[in-house]
C-alpha cells in the first residue's frame, strides 16, 4: 500500500497526469462542434391536420423526414411509422396544445450525428360551450340510488385507467365498422347533467339496441377488459394495436374473456341496460392513450391509415 503511494506521489506520474488532461482539452478545442445551421432546419418540415382542431379529435403528424418522438399535455405521440404519429386532443381541451417533437437526423437520411433537432408548434383547438349548459339525464330514482356511490366510482376510475396505460401486444391491421348498425340516439361531446348537478361531455355515441341485440367488435382486437362497473355496466374493453381501443357498455351479457383475439364483426356481448342508464342502448367508444376520442371523426382517420 504504501509503495502505491509513494509512486502516485512521484514527480513522474503528475507529469503524465498533467499531459493526458492537456491533450484531452486540446482534443476538445479542436474537434469541429455540430450546429444545427437554418439550411438543415429547412430540410426538415411537419405536416399538421387543420386547424383549430376539436376537443375529442383524433389526428396524424407527418414529417417529411423522420421523426423519433413528440408530445403534449406529458402523453407520447403512437409513432404509426418513422414518418407518420399519431395523436389526439383531450375531450375537456379547448384552448391550445404544445405539440414538442424530436427529428431524428440520424434516419432523416441527411447526415449521420448523434444530435437531435426539436421542433415546437402551437395547435390552436376550437372553444367548447360550457358543459354546465347541457341536458338533464331522466335517470331513474332506483339507478340514481345504484349508482350515485362516490368512492366505488373513484377505484374503479384507476382500474379503468391502469387498463388503458398497460402495455400490450397487439398489432392489427386497422380495418373498422360500427359495433351495431342502428339509430344514433346521441352524439360524442354532447354536454350532460346528473341529478347531483355535476356536467360532464358524453365521452362515446349512443346506439339504440334494445336488450339482446348482438355487439360486435369495430375492429380486430385483443380483449382486455369485461368487468361489471358501477356507471357503465357490464364493459368490455378491445385494444386495436398504436394506443387505441374500443369500450362496449351497459351489455347484459359477455360473449368473450379476457386475454381472447376477436376478428371485425365478431359478436362480444349482448347490449343491454346495466350502469347509469335512462334505458337499454349501446354506449361505444374509442380511445387513444385513455383520451375519449370522437369515433365518427377517429374511425375516418384510421380507416384512412
Ligand atoms: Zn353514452
Amino acid at each position: 500500500m504504501n509503495r502505491l503511494k509513494q509512486y502516485l506521489d512521484t514527480f513522474s506520474f503528475r507529469k503524465y497526469f498533467y499531459v493526458f488532461v492537456g491533450a484531452v482539452a486540446v482534443l476538445c478545442v479542436f474537434t469541429p462542434s455540430f450546429q444545427i445551421t437554418e439550411e438543415i432546419k429547412n430540410q426538415f418540415s411537419i405536416q399538421l391536420p387543420q386547424l383549430p382542431l376539436s376537443p375529442g379529435e383524433l389526428f396524424v403528424i407527418k414529417s417529411n423526414k423522420g421523426f423519433l418522438t413528440a408530445y403534449s399535455e406529458g402523453k407520447k405521440t403512437s409513432p404509426l411509422n418513422f414518418q407518420k404519429h399519431l395523436f389526439a386532443v383531450s375531450l375537456y381541451q379547448d384552448t391550445a396544445l404544445t405539440l414538442h417533437g424530436q427529428f431524428d437526423l440520424k434516419k432523416g437520411h441527411i447526415f449521420s450525428h448523434p444530435k437531435d433537432y426539436y421542433f415546437i408548434k402551437n395547435l390552436k383547438v376550437k372553444y367548447k360551450n360550457k358543459k354546465n349548459k347541457g341536458n338533464k339525464l331522466r335517470l331513474p330514482s332506483s339507478v340514481w340510488k345504484k349508482v350515485n356511490k362516490k368512492e366505488k366510482m373513484a377505484l374503479e376510475k384507476i382500474k379503468i385507467k391502469n387498463v388503458f396505460n398497460k402495455e400490450y401486444k397487439f398489432d392489427a391491421k386497422f380495418q373498422w365498422q360500427h359495433p351495431l348498425n342502428s339509430y344514433i340516439v346521441s352524439r360524442f361531446g354532447t354536454s350532460r347533467t346528473l341529478p347531483n348537478g355535476r356536467s360532464y361531455f358524453h365521452s362515446g355515441m349512443d346506439f339504440r339496441a334494445p336488450v339482446g341485440t348482438n355487439i360486435v367488435a369495430a375492429a380486430p382486437g385483443l380483449v382486455v377488459f369485461n368487468e361489471h362497473m358501477t356507471v357503465s355496466g357490464n364493459s368490455i374493453v378491445l385494444y386495436h394495436g398504436h394506443q387505441i381501443f374500443t369500450r362496449y357498455m351497459h351489455l347484459s351479457e359477455f360473449k368473450v374473456a379476457n386475454g381472447d383475439i376477436v376478428n371485425q364483426g365478431d359478436v362480444i356481448g349482448l347490449s343491454g341496460q346495466t350502469g347509469r342508464v335512462e334505458g337499454p342502448h349501446l354506449h361505444y367508444e374509442l380511445i387513444w392513450n385513455g383520451l375519449s376520442i370522437s369515433p365518427e371523426q377517429g374511425l375516418k382517420v384510421l380507416s384512412q391509415l
